[in-house]
């Protein structure tokens, strides 16, 4: 099949916009929307140091290529990448990261839940099953991205979240009965680093072949948790609903973005934990869940 825009293979069909793209234009029109969502969102700005959280997976050196392309000659803007190691056993090996982020050029730091908490993800799913595993590994891991990326001087986070993890997200919500999350708007927080999604309208399996092309040494593997968790089941759900009405996903992200009215004042706010200084809700959750850990309840 020829490119839709020259006479060279495609090597991609876009069955949203019923164009077929060969490498350059693929290339092209990803770049495009990328930098379409960092403009519309006003998220990188003169003085800012960006760090990715960089797992070593697909979508996280994808973003880390993209931004280091972007802003590689930019002499006001800092790029790095940080890694955390959530002590996952065959899964998280920060090493891929490292390698990644030097092949790249950018600089690397690491932390780990070893370090920080006295515990391993691993040793916490032993201690309590697996049905809360990624609930745990999500509120501990964002707990100490934060931490670090404010150590090292971070103004934001770039996160490869891409198109289908967001509208999953929006669905998850709803499934969920979940008005707060769904309507909560995006704001700042003191103490809290703002996150920002340059791939949030681009959909997963295009940053999948933009990391094939330009990444190496990219993680594969799946984390043995995964499989525990909702997302999974929305996945399916919604990749099986797409197939047939290929704006699905776009129309989710849409209605999440429409729902998070910034005009509207939020419910509570958020405060600092008084035992470790973290951002939170009501009682900061990585202190409640480490709390879980130990006791054993
Ligand atoms: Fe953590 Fe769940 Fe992601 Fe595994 S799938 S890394 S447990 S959030």
């Amino acid at each position: 099949m020829q490119c839709s825009k020259c006479r060279r293979d495609a090597v991609i069909y876009q069955r949203y916009s019923g164009l077929h793209l060969c490498e350059q234009h693929f290339n092209r029109d990803l770049e495009a929307k990328a930098k379409r969502a960092i403009r519309e969102h006003r998220w990188i700005a003169s003085g800012d140091t960006v760090a990715v959280a960089l797992s070593g997976g697909k979508d996280s050196s994808a973003v880390l290529y993209f931004l280091h392309r972007l802003l590689h000659e930019r002499r006001d803007v800092r790029l790095m990448a940080i890694t955390v190691d959530e002590g996952i056993g065959g899964y998280r090996d920060p090493a891929r990261a490292r390698a990644i982020a030097e092949r790249i050029g950018v600089p690397w730091v690491t932390a780990s839940f070893r370090e920080e908490y006295g515990v391993t993800l691993d040793e916490i799913v032993a201690r309590k099953g697996t049905g809360l595993s990624c609930s745990y590994c999500g509120v501990l891991r964002r707990a100490l991205l934060n931490r670090v990326a404010r150590e090292e001087g971070v103004t934001k986070f770039a996160y490869g979240f891409t198109l289908d993890d967001e509208a999953q997200s929006v669905l998850m919500n709803v499934l969920r009965g979940d008005p707060y999350r769904l309507t909560r708007p995006v704001r700042e927080v003191a103490g809290l680093v703002p996150r920002i999604k340059p791939f949030m309208y681009i959909p997963e399996r295009e940053v999948a072949l933009y990391a094939f092309f330009h990444v190496e040494g990219f993680d594969l593997a799946g984390c043995p948790y995964a499989a525990d968790a909702l997302r999974g089941d929305v996945r399916g759900i919604l990749d099986a609903y797409t197939y047939r009405h290929p704006a699905t996903k776009y129309s989710l992200v849409n209605l999440g973005e429409a729902l998070r009215n910034p005009e509207q004042p939020p419910e509570g706010g958020l405060r600092v934990c008084e035992r470790c200084g973290e951002p939170c809700g009501e009682v900061c959750r990585a202190c409640q869940v480490l709390d879980e850990v130990r006791r054993g309840a």
